[in-house]
C-alpha cells in the first residue's frame, strides 16, 4: 500500500467532500419544510470547513519551507550534506525502503537485497495498516564541527519498534546501532514526544543510516534529522499544545462531573465517559503514551489506541441517546445506536485479544458511530429540538478532524500539519460545542420547566376558580342567588357547636324559622315558573330587607349581607336571635315579622293576599343539630299548612303525628285495595220545593287498626301519596253501583262526587267515568263532579279539557267552596262550571256577619247571572234555611236537612223522605 501522489489537492478534494455532504440534507431533501436556522448554521460549518482548508494550504505552504536541497541522483550515491546553519532537515525523499513482509531480516541480510525501492517524493512514507516491517536507507553528512547536537527523528507517535543503525559508507560496518532494548531504552531515556536518536557529533563524512521500524497500527516513518535545539524547541512547543489540549478536557471532565452530581442526569456521566475516552485516545496518537506508558510496558500504548476509540464511540452513542431523547425520537434510530453501542462494547473486549485488527475495527467502529450520531442530531434538530444544533456542529467538527486524520492514518492523504492536527483541533470543538449543547439544554430544560410551571399554575388558579364557582352555586339558590339550604345548615352548624374562637353570639339560643309561600308554587303551575320567581325574587329581596333592619337575625352569609336561605321554591328560612328577657315573646314578634306579607301584591294584574305558613324550630329545646332543627321547623310548617295556622312552634308531638302519617300512608292504599272506605251520603234538598234532590258522597275510613281517620286527614294523605287515582275511581264505582239501585227502587237522584286535581290531569280519568256510567246504565245527567278552585291551578289545559268532556256527556260541574280560594271570575268564563258551592264559612256566619251575608248574596246573583245553580252548604239550623231559600239558592245542604250517613242508611232515609 504506497501512499496516494495527490497531495494537497486530495486534501482539497476530501475537505470538499465532506462540505458538499454536510450540506447535503438542505439541498437534496426540498420538499422537506426547511430547518429554521439550519441555513446559518451550513454557513458556520462551511466557515470552520474553509478555515481549516486554509490552515491545510498554509501548513503545505510551511512545510515546503524547510525540505532541505535534493542533491542531483537517486539513492544510493546521493549525500544529504546537513548544513550547520540548518535546525530541521526533512529526509522524506532522500530515502529508499524496503518491505520485509515477517520482519525476520537483519540489516545486513537487508543491504545485500536487490529489493530497494526509490522515494522520490516529499511526502512521509505511509503504508496505511499493515504487518510488515519496513527498512528504510539514507545516506546524510553531518558537520563535522561538533558544534551542534544531532538527532535523527521520527515524528510519528505509533510506531512501536524502530531500530536504528549507522554504518560506515564505504565498509557497511555499524558506527552506531540502537536495537532491541536499548532502542526502547533512547526513546524512554530521552522522553520525546517521538523517537529520536542521538547521533554522534564527531562523524567523518557521509554516514549510510538505516532505520527498521513497524507498527501495530498505522504503519508510517518520517525520517527527519533536527539539532538539539530545535528538538527541545519543539518539545516545549508540543508541551504546550498538549498541555492545553489535556488541560482543557480535564477542565470539561471537572465541570461536567460536578454537574452530573448536581443536576444527576446520565446525559452529563455519558459526556465525562467520552471525554474520558477521547483523552486516551489522544494521549496515544500525541505520543504522550508512548513517552510516559512506554517506561513501564511497550505493551499498554498498543491497547491506549483501540480500547479508547471502542469506548469513545461507546460513550458518544450513549451520551447522543440520552441527550436528544424526545419524543419523535424514531424507535428504529435510537435502537439502531443502541446496536451500536453494543457492538462497541464487544470491540473494547475484542481489542484486548487483537489490538492490531482491534485498532482498525474500531476506527471503522468511530466512524460509524460518529455518522449515526451526526444522523440522530439531524433528525432531532429537524424533529424541532432546538438544542440539537450545537449538537450536530459539534459532532461535524468532530468528524471532519477525525476524518482528516483517518485518511491520512490509512494512507489515503498525505502527511501534512492539517493531518497531524486536525483530530486534535476537531475533537476540542467537539468537546466545547457539546458543552455549548448540555449548557443551552439546561438552560432550554429551565425555560421549559418555567412554562410548564406558568402552565400549571395557570391551570390551578383555573380550577381553583371553578371550584369556587361550584361552591359558589352548591351554596346558593339559581334563581335569587341567595344562600340554599346547604350553606343554611353550615351556618347553623356554626351556631351549634361554635368554633373556640367564634364570635360569642354562637352560643346564645337562637330560633330557626322556616317560610312556606304556597301560592308562589300555585302560581308557577297555574301562570308560568317566570312570574313565579320574579314575584319569588321580590318577596326575598324585600324580606331580606326587613330582615337587615329588624336588627335580631343573624346573619347566613356576611359578604352578601344574606339574612336569609331560600330552602327550596317558595320557601325561604332565617335565624332569629331569642333573649332570655325575651319580650315580645318569639310567636309574637315573629307574627309581627309577618304582618309584612299582609299587603297584597299584583300578581298578573290580579291582587293577591300572600298566604304564609312558618314553622320554628328552638335550640337548644328542639334539636342540638342543625339538620334536625332544619327537620322540626319543617314539620312545624308542614303542621301548620294542613291545619291552615300561620305560626307553629314545633313540639315533640308533631314527630309522633308525622310518625301517624307515615303509617296511615301505608293503610290507606291498602284500605282502598279492600274495600275499607265506606261511602257516606249527605242528602241535598231542593230550595222552593225542600224535596230531596240529590246527595253528596264523602267518604269514611274506620280502620281496625287505627280507628275512625278524620276524612280531610286521610284524603289530604292520600292526595300527597298519589293514591287519589285509585280513590277516586273506588269511590265513582261505589257511588254508581247505588245510584244504580236508587234508580231500581224509583228514586231519581243526582249525586254529586268530589274530585282531586290528580284526577283531572289524569289522562284516562273521563274514560273510566264514561265507561262506568256505561257499565252501570247511569244517566250522566244525575252525576255531578265538584272540584275546588285549587285544584284548577295545575295544567289549567288538560283539566279545562277533561272537564269539558264531562260536561259535554252529561255531568254537571261544581266549583266547590265558592269563596275561599282567590276567586278568580276569568275561571269562571273559561270553565264548563254548572254549579257553585257557597262555603260553609259563610253560611254560618252570615247570621253575625253583614259581609258574609253580602258574600252568599252576590254568589246567588252572579250565578244566576251566569245561569249556575247555587248550592249552600253547612246549614245547620232552620234561621240558615230560611235565608238561603230567601236568597234564592238552587239547593241546601247542611246537618240541619240531613247529615252524611252511610249508603243503606240513606237508603231508607231517602225512601221515608219521598214517601
Ligand atoms: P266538602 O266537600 O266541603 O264536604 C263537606 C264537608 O262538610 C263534609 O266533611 C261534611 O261532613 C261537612 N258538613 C256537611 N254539612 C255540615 C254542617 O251542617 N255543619 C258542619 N260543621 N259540617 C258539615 P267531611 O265529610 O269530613 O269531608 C271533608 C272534606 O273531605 C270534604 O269537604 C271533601 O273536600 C273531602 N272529601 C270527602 N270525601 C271525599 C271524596 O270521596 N273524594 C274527595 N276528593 N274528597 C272528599
Ligand atoms: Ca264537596
Ligand atoms: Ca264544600
Amino acid at each position: 500500500m504506497l501512499p496516494g501522489r495527490k497531495g494537497s489537492a486530495s486534501a482539497l478534494f476530501w475537505a470538499w467532500r465532506l462540505q458538499s455532504q454536510s450540506t447535503q440534507p438542505c439541498d437534496n431533501r426540498g420538499s422537506q419544510r426547511p430547518v429554521p436556522g439550519a441555513r446559518p448554521f451550513l454557513r458556520l460549518l462551511l466557515g470552520l470547513l474553509l478555515l481549516i482548508l486554509a490552515g491545510a494550504v498554509a501548513a503545505q505552504v510551511s512545510d515546503e519551507s524547510f525540505v532541505g536541497e535534493r542533491p542531483a541522483g537517486a539513492l544510493p550515491g546521493n549525500v544529504l550534506t546537513v548544513a550547520p546553519h540548518q535546525d530541521r532537515l526533512n529526509l522524506n525523499r532522500h530515502i529508499a525502503f524496503l518491505l520485509d513482509p515477517d520482519g525476520s531480516r537483519t540489516f545486513r541480510d537487508v543491504l545485500a537485497s536487490d529489493q530497494w525501492r526509490a522515494h522520490p517524493e516529499n511526502e512521509v512514507l505511509n503504508f496505511g495498516f499493515t504487518d510488515e516491517t519496513v527498512w528504510l536507507e539514507t545516506l546524510v553528512r553531518l558537520p563535522a564541527d561538533g558544534v551542534k547536537e544531532w538527532l535523527l527523528v521520527i515524528p510519528y507517535a505509533l510506531l512501536e519498534q524502530v531500530e536504528v543503525y549507522l554504518l560506515d559508507m564505504a565498509s557497511n560496518q555499524p558506527l552506531y546501532q540502537v536495537t532491541g532494548e536499548s532502542a526502547r531504552a533512547a526513546t524512554a531515556g530521552t522522553a520525546t514526544y517521538y523517537q529520536s536518536f542521538a547521533l554522534p557529533n564527531t562523524l567523518e563524512g557521509p554516514v549510510r543510516i538505516l532505520v527498521r521500524a513497524e507498527s501495530t497500527t498505522s504503519l508510517q516513518v518520517p525520517l527527519e534529522i533536527w539539532s538539539q535545539d530545535y528538538l527541545v524547541q519543539r518539545q516545549v512547543m508540543e508541551t504546550l499544545y498538549w498541555g492545553l489540549y489535556f488541560g482543557f478536557l480535564l477542565a470539561l471532565i471537572a465541570y461536567n462531573s460536578f454537574l452530573f452530581s448536581s443536576v444527576r442526569d446520565v446525559a452529563y456521566l455519558y459526556y465525562v465517559m467520552y471525554l474520558a475516552s477521547i483523552g486516551v485516545v489522544m494521549f496515544s496518537i500525541s505520543g504522550l503514551g508512548n513517552m510516559y506508558l512506554g517506561q513501564f510496558s511497550d505493551f499498554i500504548p498498543r491497547y491506549t489506541l483501540p480500547v479508547g476509540t471502542g469506548f469513545a464511540s461507546l460513550w458518544a452513542l450513549l451520551f447522543a441517546r440520552s441527550f436528544l431523547h424526545w419524543q419523535g425520537f424514531p424507535a428504529k434510530l435510537d435502537r439502531t445506536m443502541g446496536l451500536a453501542a453494543l457492538c462497541a462494547l464487544a470491540l473494547v473486549g475484542y481489542a484486548w485479544f487483537e489490538p492490531a485488527l482491534g485498532a482498525q475495527l474500531s476506527g471503522w467502529m468511530g466512524a460509524i458511530a460518529v455518522s449515526l450520531v451526526i444522523v440522530a442530531g439531524v433528525s432531532a434538530w429537524r424533529g424541532g429540538v432546538v438544542i440539537a444544533r450545537y449538537f450536530v456542529m459539534a459532532w461535524a467538527a468532530f468528524a471532519l478532524g477525525t476524518l482528516l486524520y483517518l485518511l491520512n492514518i490509512f494512507g489515503l492523504i498525505p502527511v501534512s500539519r492539517i493531518t497531524n492536527y486536525a483530530i486534535q483541533v476537531g475533537s476540542a470543538l467537539d468537546a466545547v460545542l457539546l458543552s455549548f449543547a448540555l449548557a443551552h439544554r439546561i438552560k432550554e430544560e429551565r425555560r421549559q420547566k418555567l412554562a410548564a410551571m406558568r402552565q400549571r399554575h395557570a391551570a390551578e388558579q383555573e380550577m381553583k376558580q371553578l371550584h369556587l364557582q361550584t361552591l359558589e352555586q352548591a351554596m346558593h339558590d339559581p334563581a335569587t342567588r341567595m344562600p340554599n339550604d346547604s350553606l343554611l345548615i353550615a351556618r347553623l352548624q356554626e351556631l351549634v357547636q361554635p368554633e373556640p374562637e367564634s364570635e360569642p353570639v354562637a352560643s346564645r339560643p337562637f330560633a330557626l324559622v322556616l317560610l312556606y309561600f304556597p301560592q308562589v308554587r300555585e302560581i308557577a303551575s297555574s301562570l308560568g315558573r317566570g312570574l313565579a320567581e320574579s314575584l319569588f325574587r321580590r318577596l326575598v329581596r324585600d324580606f331580606n330587607q326587613l330582615l337587615i333592619a329588624d336588627g335580631r337575625t343573624l346573619c347566613i352569609e356576611a359578604r352578601s349581607r344574606a339574612y336569609l336561605a331560600v330552602t327550596e321554591f317558595a320557601s325561604v328560612a332565617f335565624i332569629h336571635e331569642v333573649s332570655d328577657d325575651e319580650a315580645p315573646p318569639l310567636r309574637a314578634s315573629i307574627e309581627q315579622m309577618l304582618a309584612h306579607f299582609e299587603t297584597a301584591v299584583d300578581i298578573g294584574n290580579v291582587a293577591v293576599n300572600l298566604d304564609v305558613f312558618c314553622g320554628i324550630a328552638q335550640h337548644p329545646e328542639h334539636g342540638d343539630r342543625a339538620d334536625l332543627l332544619l327537620q322540626h321547623a319543617g314539620s312545624a310548617r308542614d303542621v301548620g299548612l294542613r291545619r291552615g295556622e300561620r305560626v307553629v312552634l314545633y313540639n315533640p308531638e308533631m314527630d309522633a303525628f308525622g310518625r301517624r302519617r307515615l303509617v296511615l300512608m301505608g293503610a290507606l292504599s291498602r284500605a282502598i285495595r279492600e274495600g275499607e272506605l265506606e261511602l257516606y251520603m249527605q242528602p241535598q234538598l231542593d230550595c222552593d220545593s225542600l224535596r230531596l234532590v240529590g246527595a253528596e258522597i264523602l267518604l269514611r275510613w274506620r280502620s281496625p287498626k287505627h280507628g275512625a281517620v278524620p276524612t280531610e286527614e286521610f284524603i289530604e294523605i292520600a292526595e300527597s301519596a298519589g293514591l287519589m287515582n285509585h280513590l277516586t275511581r273506588y269511590v265513582v264505582r261505589e257511588a254508581m253501583v247505588v245510584l244504580s239501585s236508587l234508580n231500581k227502587s224509583g228514586l231519581r237522584l243526582s249525586l254529586s262526587i268530589n274530585l282531586s286535581v290528580q284526577n283531572l290531569i289524569e289522562p284516562d280519568f273521563v274514560d273510566y267515568i264514561l265507561e262506568t256510567a256505561r257499565h252501570y246504565q247511569i244517566d250522566l245527567q244525575d252525576i255531578v263532579l265538584e272540584v275546588t278552585e285549587t285544584s284548577l291551578i295545575e295544567k289549567i289545559g288538560t283539566v279545562i279539557n277533561n272537564l269539558e268532556r264531562l260536561a259535554a256527556a252529561g255531568c254537571s260541574i261544581a266549583l266547590d267552596d265558592f269563596g275561599t280560594g282567590y276567586s278568580s271570575l276569568a275561571y269562571l268564563s273559561r270553565l264548563p262550571i254548572t254549579e257553585l258551592k257557597i262555603d260553609r264559612s259563610f253560611i254560618v256566619q252570615m247570621s253575625e256577619s253583614l259581609s258574609d251575608f253580602r258574600i252568599v248574596e252576590n254568589t246567588v246573583k252572579l250565578a244566576r247571572t251566569l245561569s249556575m245553580q247555587t248550592v249552600a252548604e253547612g246549614v245547620e239550623d232552620s234561621a240558615m234555611l230560611d235565608t238561603v231559600v230567601q236568597l234564592g239558592c238552587t239547593r241546601v245542604q247542611g246537618y240541619y236537612v240531613g247529615k252524611p250517613m252511610p249508603a243503606d242508611q240513606f237508603y231508607d232515609w231517602a225512601l221515608r223522605k219521598v214517601s
